[in-house]
């Protein structure tokens, strides 16, 4: 069985005011959905260390947004898995279509980022996902496909993995798929995921669903076959919006 694991993804928001927030996603955790579900916050890297320092007691993962492929060195600017993993992370979200859109990341680069965090004992969260034009065009499942046979490091086990499957035209406008959508491309995912890593794989590997997910939606998509979570934006920078999705299970 796949427990299943509800991310928090904050983006580029988040003060150290924003702590207050970390502290009532942990208080309200210590409530009934602890015993079903991973929690998962991914504030930015700034706040990691602190917010390590309130949610790890609660049971509450942290996780960074992104790492460098390599582990230490000239990189002005970059951070490395190994310093998400001090500073208290234990998941990294790799590939998100706004590091593939904004920083030109490929499938290549992704992959290897995904291995970084790997090799520094650190669960990747690897990004797939179509934009508006690629479904319209019906090449959704190509895209998905061969982002996942180019990002998903081959030949790890299928829990130390987790694929979110984010279509870009449904991240922060609101906009979600249908459930029959979610169900098709979830479980195309997961036989292209039992390529990746080998037969007898796909049915370990926790696969999120992500874009416009919110307390009034969760319950029907996280319903959805092989829908084993979901990779949250906007929702989650409030404890109380966090909590109300994380009440699905
Ligand atoms: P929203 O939930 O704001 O649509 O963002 C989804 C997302 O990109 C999470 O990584």
């Amino acid at each position: 069985v796949r427990r299943p694991l509800l991310a928090g993804n904050w983006k580029m928001n988040g003060l150290r005011a924003a702590l207050t927030e970390v502290q009532r996603v942990a208080a309200g955790f210590a409530g009934a959905p602890r015993s079903r579900i991973d929690l998962l916050l991914c504030p930015p890297a700034t706040l990691l260390a602190a917010a390590s320092a309130i949610a790890a007691p609660a049971g509450v993962f942290l996780g960074g947004q992104d790492c460098h492929s390599e582990p230490s060195g000239a990189h002005t600017g970059d951070i490395s898995a190994a310093m998400l993993a001090d500073a208290g992370a234990n998941f990294v979200i790799i590939g998100h279509s706004e590091r593939r859109a904004d920083h030109g990341e490929s499938d290549a680069l992704v992959r290897a980022k995904a291995l970084a965090a790997l090799a520094a004992g650190l669960t990747p969260i690897v990004c797939v996902g179509e934009t508006r034009q690629e479904r319209e065009a019906g090449r959704a499942e190509d895209v998905v496909g061969s982002q996942i046979a180019g990002s998903v490091p081959p030949g790890f086990a299928p829990n130390r993995i987790v694929l979110a499957y984010e279509p870009v035209w449904a991240i922060g406008t609101g906009l979600t798929p249908t459930p029959q959508d979610v169900a098709r491309m979830h479980g195309f995912a997961r036989e292209r995921l039992e390529a990746a890593l080998g037969a007898g794989q796909g049915p370990g590997v926790r696969i999120l669903y992500g874009g416009s997910v919110k307390p009034s939606n969760a319950r029907e998509l996280m319903s959805v076959d092989d829908v084993d979570g979901a990779l949250v934006g906007g929702a989650s920078l409030r404890a109380d919006d966090f909590l109300a999705i994380a009440a699905a299970w």
